[in-house]
């Protein structure tokens, strides 16, 4: 005879089985819906506090987020996910393809995720959000957060153990069938699904080509990234300072993020193309006109990049930028456009444009910096103006920071070029 005990445990038994196969059925729907929304792949993770939330530590204690303070600032938010949302259990993380098959054009150059014609972090929070939505249905109760690249989650990590892909050694999460070519989106909840495997297998082998192709030589080691030395960081995120010199050439025709690291990786190379219309590459950007970028007002800056990506670098950063891959394009043609450049407001800009100037090695160039450097008032511009035109062999005129200057005429010495004013005249 059964005692009371022993059904109770088996109710428990059972109603536990209902519920796992109930979190079963339902996973398996939201993530058929993900997919019908046009993810590529979709996955469920615990949320526990990730392995990669110690080597994060370890990356901001050893310098490597550069100037991106937040980061610091934020790293106990990365911990565990219930900091987005109390009582989080579970993450449905999805992945969506965005490479579309376009290749490349000569000129100045945009990373791939930034092409389309939309903003991912809106539209995969809109394809997300009819699933967020069918999860509450079911389970009236549950509470719900999309989270797109904007909220202080290491969805990297998430979506390993969502069994998505590896970390590769370019730290970039790779997909045996997607490549690396996908944005991450994240439904935070807290009711309870049922959880993938994680990917335990690392697929780089003994391959390398990402360490080796990185014109900066951004990777002090396998799957660690140093940002201040990689061309994405320097591109968006150092928006209010001059990039360092050294860092200049490598940087070549780059004017938003960089693509090397995943070109190169053989998982790209059978990855399929299948993106969404809206990030199929926008007229603007394929190709891009760095002399128009460069041209460009605030105003039409705004209006026609507003709603994408590119806005986060700004107005003066991303004509830093332009200068800087003109430059290193060797582009003659903008030699009209950099001279102009020279007197902008923005201080980032005019030292970008004297050191393209220098690049180019045209006589009316160097002319032009050098009569700009008698005239400059902003003593980091005058350093940098100095090293453009050290760098490349020529003479730097003597200037002064604390004299307002007239307008220059032009030195009686031949080789000079430098403004008949003031810096000729030490004393002055
Ligand atoms: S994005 Fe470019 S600069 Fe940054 S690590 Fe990859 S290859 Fe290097
Ligand atoms: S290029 Fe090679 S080492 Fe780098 S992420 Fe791809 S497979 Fe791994």
């Amino acid at each position: 005879m059964i005692t009371w005990t022993a059904f109770s445990v088996l109710k428990k038994l059972r109603d536990r089985v209902v519920a796992v196969k109930g979190s079963e059925t339902l996973s398996s729907d939201l993530k058929q819906l993900a997919l019908q929304q046009g993810f590529s792949a979709v996955g469920i993770a615990p949320a526990v506090t990730p392995v990669g939330y110690h080597h994060l530590l370890e990356w901001l204690d050893r310098g490597y987020h550069a100037d991106m303070q937040w980061m610091e600032q934020r790293k106990e938010a990365r911990e565990h996910p219930r900091s987005m949302l109390p009582g989080t259990c579970s993450l449905i993380i999805a992945a969506m393809n965005y490479h579309e098959g376009t290749q490349p054009v000569a000129g100045p150059r945009v990373s791939r995720y930034a092409w389309g014609t939309s903003d991912y972090h809106t539209l995969l929070k809109t394809r997300l959000a009819p699933v967020a939505e069918a999860l509450r249905q079911r389970l009236p109760s549950a509470k719900t957060r999309i989270v797109v690249d904007s909220a202080p989650l290491l969805e990297r990590d998430f979506g390993r153990m969502a069994g998505l892909g590896w970390y590769g050694k370019n730290t970039m999460l790779i997909n045996r069938r997607f490549g690396s070519w996908f944005f991450l989106g994240t439904i935070l909840t807290d009711a309870q699904l049922h959880f993938d495997a994680p990917e335990e297998q690392q697929y780089c082998g003994t391959c390398t080509r990402c360490l080796d192709a990185c014109p900066t030589q951004a990777f002090p080691e396998p799957g660690v990234l140093d940002a201040g030395r990689c061309i994405s960081y320097l591109t968006i995120e150092q928006r209010r300072t001059a990039i360092p010199h050294e860092l200049r050439s490598g940087i070549g025709e780059w004017i938003f993020g960089c693509d090397v690291c995943q070109d190169v990786c053989p998982w790209n190379r059978f990855a399929p193309t299948q993106a969404p219309e809206e990030f199929h590459p926008r007229e603007a950007l394929h190709p891009v006109d760095g002399r128009a970028l460069l041209r460009m007002t605030a105003e039409e800056f705004s209006g026609l990049f507003s709603a994408t990506p590119l806005a986060r670098t700004g107005y003066a950063a991303m004509r830093r930028n332009v200068a800087l891959a003109l430059g290193n394009l060797r582009d003659v043609s903008a030699e009209p456009e950099l001279l102009q450049a020279l007197s902008d407001e923005s201080a980032i800009v005019r030292s970008a444009a004297a050191w393209a100037l220098c690049q180019l090695a045209t006589a009316a160039g160097f002319v032009a910096v050098r009569q700009q450097l008698i005239r400059e008032q902003d003593a980091s511009v005058q350093g940098d103006m100095s090293a453009s035109l050290l760098a490349a062999g020529e003479m730097v005129p003597e200037y002064r920071s604390d004299v307002a200057l007239t307008p220059p005429g032009v030195c009686d010495d031949g080789n000079c070029g430098a403004a008949t004013s003031a810096a000729h005249v030490p004393d002055a």
